[in-house]
């Protein structure tokens, strides 16, 4: 691992999740020649087939899992980035009322301390200067999204321990762990506004009254990363998820002239920092970048 370049790390809990979610800054990155990493928690076996388009769904979960695979591989190609799996089994998305119990064997039911062990490995090989995760809520009401949350914390806080997973390889402390918040309140109904202002139809209104109505608090915003000129890269990334993403659906809802005139970039909270930086911030690496810790 070469030992003088800034390194990324992206954990996302399926395939899919890295191309809907700080996909731009990943690429940007990417091509600025930092290092980056996407870590995938899931194979994504019991996501549904989505895109009314694809046609049949891939039968069973290891006939998924091989989908999901492919599509993975090119996305990670058109975002210019790596990618890593860590092999846990996808929940699916519990749904009914009551909700219906998460299948065994599920990565949300793995315990702590086993289900972060593979990722303080890959953290500890790859060594981050930065983390990307989601907030304590998963930001999506998902099983494997809160327990991404989790792992990416425990790896965050124990990698650098020498105590800790013994046996997984060299300590190395990462220095900053942020949360994505590209599905934030404020940018959704800024689009939304934008769209209305525009004459297109907007695609929003039901996700901001639902959104609402979850009555999830907002987290701060303390960074946000200029990546318009890789919005062609992320939706390139998000259409070779082919089974997941309807390609006449709402992630392309937005004309691009509209989304470059309203929002440019993709923003982020900065949860835990080692090294000190100003809020706010318009980079990542903002405290590492030129500093005795980009090593
Ligand atoms: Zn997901």
């Amino acid at each position: 691992m070469s030992s003088d370049r800034l390194r990324l790390m992206a954990v996302h809990a399926h395939p899919d999740d890295e191309s809907s979610k700080g996909a731009a800054t990943t690429a940007r990155y990417a091509a600025e020649g930092v290092e980056v990493l996407v870590v995938t928690c899931t194979g994504g076996e019991r996501g549904d087939v989505l895109n009314p388009g694809y046609g049949p769904a891939p039968e069973g979960l290891e006939a998924m899992r091989a989908v999901r695979r492919q599509e993975m591989a090119a996305a990670a190609a058109a975002l210019g980035v790596r990618q890593q799996w860590l092999g846990f089994v996808d929940s699916g998305l519990p749904e009914g009322d009551p909700l219906p119990p998460v299948p065994d064997g599920s990565f949300s039911l793995v315990p702590l301390e086993e289900a972060s062990a593979p990722l303080v490995e890959v953290v500890r090989e790859f060594r981050p200067h930065v983390m990307t995760t989601y907030d304590p809520s998963g930001g999506y009401p998902h099983p494997d999204h809160i327990m991404c949350h989790r792992v990416s914390v425990e790896a965050f806080a124990a990698a650098g321990d020498p105590e800790r997973y013994r046996g997984r390889g060299e300590p190395w402390t990462p220095l900053k762990l942020y949360y994505n918040h590209g599905f934030s309140l404020v940018r959704m109904r800024a689009v939304h506004d934008a769209l209305v202002a525009a004459g297109v139809e907007s695609p929003f209104s039901d996700w901001i009254d639902s959104r609402q109505a979850r009555e999830v608090p907002e987290r701060p915003v303390t960074t946000r990363v200029e990546c318009a000129d890789f919005f062609a890269a992320r939706d390139a990334a998000l259409r070779a998820h082919a089974t997941q993403i309807d390609p006449d659906g709402w992630f392309f809802a937005v004309p691009r002239e509209v989304e470059l005139a309203t929002w440019r970039t993709e923003d982020f909270e900065l949860a835990q920092s080692r090294v000190p930086s100003t809020l706010p911030e318009d980079d990542l690496f903002a405290g590492i970048r030129g500093t005795e810790h980009a090593r």
